[in-house]
């Protein structure tokens, strides 16, 4: 019984560094190609998806198409963004190592753990328990102690910490949920794709001015729904 176990144990440790090495390589050409390339400049944000090993957030079973140039799947009918779009949407938001951030539809942890990377504190609330459970062990495995999980709507936002000075919306909502834009600080920033479920919806920024919103459209996109708690 030792034995082969052993065994097994050895051939870990001899194969793990190679596998390691094989995603340095795929994600710095993730962001070199898919990042960097479209015009993310934000050296900040090249550095944290440099440094999250997106790899660890989706199925082992997909591990290897982790640094493609796409959306994937990760259960329960959700999935993990496009690599740029999550770069994108932390641009966007000028985030700074003095900021707390808010973010909705936890998903996998990975938007939430990018943006840890550079801000202070990030709250992320996340509608399907499972995900919400899953996220929260991976983040605490991995060391983030910058990063609070909760499960539940995210449409009410989360009044005890706000206000926020950025909102990140990871889920198509069909309009701005008012509670998000009332937690959002004065002169804070809240990017969010808004249209209807399934079809494409356009990515807006909305910018605390004044205590009014000023909107401006950023491009076509298609994120799972927003859904709400009566709707489960
Ligand atoms: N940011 C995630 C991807 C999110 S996919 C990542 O990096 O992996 C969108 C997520 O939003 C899904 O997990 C979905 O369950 C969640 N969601 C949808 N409606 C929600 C709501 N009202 N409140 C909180 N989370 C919601």
């Amino acid at each position: 019984m030792g034995f082969p176990v052993f065994i097994c144990f050895f051939f870990m440790l001899l194969f793990q560094p190679v596998q390691e090495d094989a995603y340095l390589e795929k994600r710095e050409a993730m962001v070199q190609k898919q990042i960097k390339g479209r015009g993310v400049k934000d050296n900040a944000v090249l550095e944290a998806m440099r440094t999250v090993k997106r790899h660890l957030f989706v199925p082992p079973s997909i591990a290897a198409e982790a640094y493609s140039d796409r959306a994937l799947p990760i259960g329960y009918e959700q999935t993990i963004s496009q690599p740029y779009m999550v770069a994108y949407m932390t641009e966007i938001i000028k985030p700074n190592p003095d900021m707390k951030v808010l973010e909705i539809g936890t998903g996998s942890g990975y938007q939430a753990a990018v943006l840890a990377e550079i801000v202070k504190e990030v709250y992320t609330i996340e509608i399907v328990p499972e995900h919400g459970q899953m996220a929260a062990a991976r983040l605490e495995q991995l060391g983030y102690d910058n990063i609070e999980v909760k499960i539940g709507d995210g449409y009410a936002g989360w009044e005890e910490h706000a206000p926020f000075d950025a909102i990140v919306v990871t889920a198509g909502a069909e309009t701005v949920p008012p509670p998000l834009f009332a937690q959002l600080k004065e002169g804070g920033r809240m990017v969010i794709p808004v249209g209807p479920v399934y079809r494409t919806q356009t990515l807006k920024l909305i910018e605390k001015k004044k205590g009014k919103a000023v909107t401006r459209n950023l491009m076509p996109v298609v994120f799972v729904p927003f859904t709400r708690e009566e709707q489960k």
